[in-house]
């Protein structure tokens, strides 16, 4: 039996077969709990400080700035929240129209318990400009949360320069680099964040686990939650010793890949791109031409429902119309909602994310598939 063409990368990944034998032993030997005295609680101790390392390795941190969290959205969460509830004086946040619901909702519900919240809008790409944030950043900021890649269109924002505007007025910033993390270099220190979000099932760990780096000059967070005091306090609860091995493995992973994945997943995303436009009069590119993750490609369809098109092909192609979980009017995707494309274009969209075990061949196999089904869904 075939299976569909995995080309949903951004929306999971696979463990990887390296990821799965690392953190294997610490469900069966290594099973200690790291608050443990003893040589099991050691041991388990042992490896969630070299995971610790491992992550900071891949963002430049030091490894006491990476905080372990159940995912980005529990990163996201901390960050937003408890940068917001750390300094009471200020009372104003600022985002993006494009950011994942994981940074919208907790922005949104510190709205409703009196925060200010200004959300400043993208261009057509998909970017925000330094200069809305420029003008939208007050005295009383607290935080500026800005996304460094979307997961949608895979459109790359100028955090840097938004974290020296942030930073001009004492704000701090976050930045949710879920999507960016062994896709393109990250750097806390160049990129001038304060606190930044990774999810490990997007880079090949499990999911459920993820971490928030916070700059150790940053003041400390006020904790979502309240228990032990593991994770500095920031996060406590007994440590998800394998998924924390396993994070620390998949960014070792990651950073070693970076050299080489990248370009091989802007061959396998620019071969579908091509093969499609020869063959669909029509096609568009939805986001950042080059400013963009080397793996994401977000197409609109000429004259169909995205929807149907995959049901179509849905023996041959996994995908994903981009929309799933995000607000916006009518199910449609707020990110491209926000860049103004016209709804007939957000309509026939999909996003297709490549990544590791995918060939060519496959990509062949995927592009026929589309190049078939299109034409028998197209309305004229
Ligand atoms: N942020 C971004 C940009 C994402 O793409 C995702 C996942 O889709 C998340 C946050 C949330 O990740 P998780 O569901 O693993 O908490």
């Amino acid at each position: 039996m075939t299976v569909p063409v995995y080309l949903d990368y951004n929306a999971t990944t696979p463990i990887a077969p390296e990821v799965v034998a690392a953190m294997r032993p610490f469900f069966e030997e290594h099973f200690g709990n790291p608050s443990s005295s003893h040589s099991y609680g050691r041991r388990a101790r042992e490896a969630v400080a070299a995971a610790r390392g491992q992550v900071a390795g891949l963002v430049g941190a030091e490894p006491e700035e990476i905080c372990f969290t159940g995912g980005a959205t529990e990163a996201n969460n901390l960050a937003i929240q408890g940068a917001a509830r750390a300094r009471p004086d200020r009372r104003h946040l600022v985002t993006s129209a494009i950011e994942h619901p994981s940074v919208l909702a907790p922005i949104r519900a510190l709205e409703a318990q009196g925060w200010e919240v200004t959300i400043v809008p993208v261009d057509p790409y998909g970017q925000v400009s330094v200069a809305a944030v420029a003008r939208a950043v007050r005295k009383d900021t607290v935080l500026v949360s800005i996304m460094h890649a979307n997961n949608e269109t895979g459109t790359l924002q100028p955090v840097r320069d938004i974290a020296a505007v942030a930073h001009a007025c004492g704000a701090l910033m976050h930045t949710d680099a879920a999507q960016s993390a062994g896709k393109v270099p990250l750097d806390v220190r160049a990129l001038s964040v304060d606190f930044l979000t990774l999810a490990g099932h997007k880079f090949y760990a499990p999911k459920g686990v993820g971490a928030l780096y916070r700059a150790a000059a940053a003041p400390p967070l006020v904790p979502i939650l309240f228990g032990g005091g593991q994770e500095a306090g920031m996060r406590p609860g007994t440590e998800n010793v394998p998924a924390i091995v396993a994070l620390g493995q998949a960014a070792q992973l990651a950073a070693r890949g970076l050299g080489t994945f990248p370009a091989r997943w802007v061959f396998l995303r620019d071969h579908l791109h091509r093969l499609l436009d020869d063959q669909i009069p029509g096609l568009c590119l939805n986001g950042h031409p080059t400013e963009r993750l080397p793996n994401t490609l977000n197409l609109s369809f000429p004259n169909v429902d995205a929807a149907a098109l995959l049901a179509a092909v849905a023996s041959d192609v996994a995908a994903s119309v981009g929309s799933a979980c995000h607000e916006g009017a009518s199910g449609a995707s707020a990110t491209l909602n926000a860049m103004g494309l016209a709804p007939k274009r957000i309509a026939g969209a999909i996003r297709f994310s490549v990544g590791l075990r995918l060939d060519k061949s496959q990509i062949d196999d995927a592009a026929r598939a589309l190049i078939l089904a299109w034409p028998r869904l197209a309305r004229s």
